[in-house]
């Protein structure tokens, strides 16, 4: 049974492509399995990006005190989750954020801001930030994140030095009234098709576990592929307290790694972004889907808090990956905090076990 990945894996590999069916046996594929769909996965992720891993860092520009209803997100409209709300950060503000990500490892800055979709106002702050990064960071990547655009901006963001434009289709078109009621799914595909046409490099990726169907999972990948994504962030939901979804628990981490494993075989090429949700969703398994995935974010996330970004850092390194951009550097020693701590509790002491 599990010869049937590798050879898929091959048949891609020669030039093939997976199909609906081919994908449904992988999110299908029992967790006894789970390792030859790594391993097979993990072929083409090798041979597309070979053992480098992206670290992408989030500065969430604008946060909370969004008129729109997506029922997923902290940030919406009628959202009672306790998160921060702020208006937009400074020119100063944002670099000292963004220089902080890129100091940690980090080769791409997403400037994320909430809301339905930038004032031609909004796009020049954005525009005159990305600047200024990177004038001070000339290597940096800058992907822009602020909801749905209008004629003309995709291009002023280009001519200021964007790279790429994020706007996640987040779940199947047949799924996307479920979710969401204050804009359709057709105006997430105008945006991304916006940033196309304007030269950015088009990230668009989606939220797994939101009551959508195995087939509704498929068909959300299969329209990143016809869409071109050349990023395609997996986010797995995390349920908000305060939130339509706060009690919405469908995921396992061997299901989580499944998708991100069938979104490698019907995108093979494409960087593959384990996103919100990893630490959650994943938990042990977030090494094991570095075979699969290609990138990362490091450290927090819009609204919630990521592990300790030097943990990050380690799993990529412990696990024989390189931080992309960093292949030539050597790996700095560890520090004390490695050293083995003198237990303390348990048999022997009055100190409650550690059982
Ligand atoms: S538009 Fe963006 S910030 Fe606003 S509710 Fe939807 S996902 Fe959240």
């Amino acid at each position: 049974m599990s010869v049937q990945f590798d050879q898929l894996a091959t048949r891609i590999l020669d030039g093939g492509a997976a199909s609906a069916t081919d994908a449904l046996a992988v999110l299908r594929a029992s967790d006894a399995d789970l390792m030859a769909v790594v391993a097979a996965a993990g072929r083409l992720r090798r041979a597309h990006f070979g053992n480098t891993v992206k670290v992408n860092y989030l500065v969430n520009l604008k946060s909370g005190l969004c008129p729109e209803n997506c029922n997923y997100c902290s940030q919406a409209l009628g959202s009672d989750a306790p998160i921060l709300k702020y208006s937009w950060l400074s020119k100063d503000e944002t670099l000292q954020q963004a220089g902080a990500g890129l100091r940690g490892g980090a080769t791409r800055v997403c400037m994320v801001s909430s809301g339905r979709g930038p004032s031609n106002r909004d796009i020049e702050k954005v525009a005159e930030m990305t600047e200024a990064l990177k004038d001070e960071y000339p290597d940096v990547e800058v992907c822009a994140c602020l909801g749905l655009l209008k004629d003309g901006q995709a291009e002023r963001l280009k001519k200021a030095g964007v790279d790429a434009y994020n706007h996640n289709i987040n779940t199947a078109a047949s799924h996307h009234d479920t979710i969401v009621q204050t804009h359709t799914y057709d105006d997430r595909v105008d945006t991304i098709d916006r940033a196309k046409s304007a030269g950015l490099s088009p990230c668009s990726g989606l939220i797994a576990g939101l009551g959508e169907t195995d087939e509704q999972l498929i068909e959300a990948l299969f329209a990143l592929k016809d869409l071109g994504s050349d990023s395609i962030p997996v986010n797995f939901l995390m349920p908000f307290d305060g939130t339509p979804f706060e009690d919405t628990w469908e995921l396992s981490p061997t299901r989580c790694v499944k998708i991100l494993a069938m979104a490698r075989f019907v995108c093979p090429d494409k960087e593959l972004r384990i996103a919100g949700g990893r630490e959650l969703h994943l938990r042990s398994l977030q090494a094991i889907a570095l075979h699969v995935a290609n990138s990362i974010f490091l450290g927090d996330y819009l609204t919630s808090e990521g592990q300790e970004a030097r943990a990050d850092i380690e799993m990529i390194r412990d696990n024989g990956f390189v931080v992309l951009g960093t292949e030539d550097e050597p790996v700095a020693p560890t520090g004390a905090e490695h050293d083995p701590a003198i237990r303390r509790r348990g048999a022997g002491t009055e100190v409650a076990a550690n059982a």
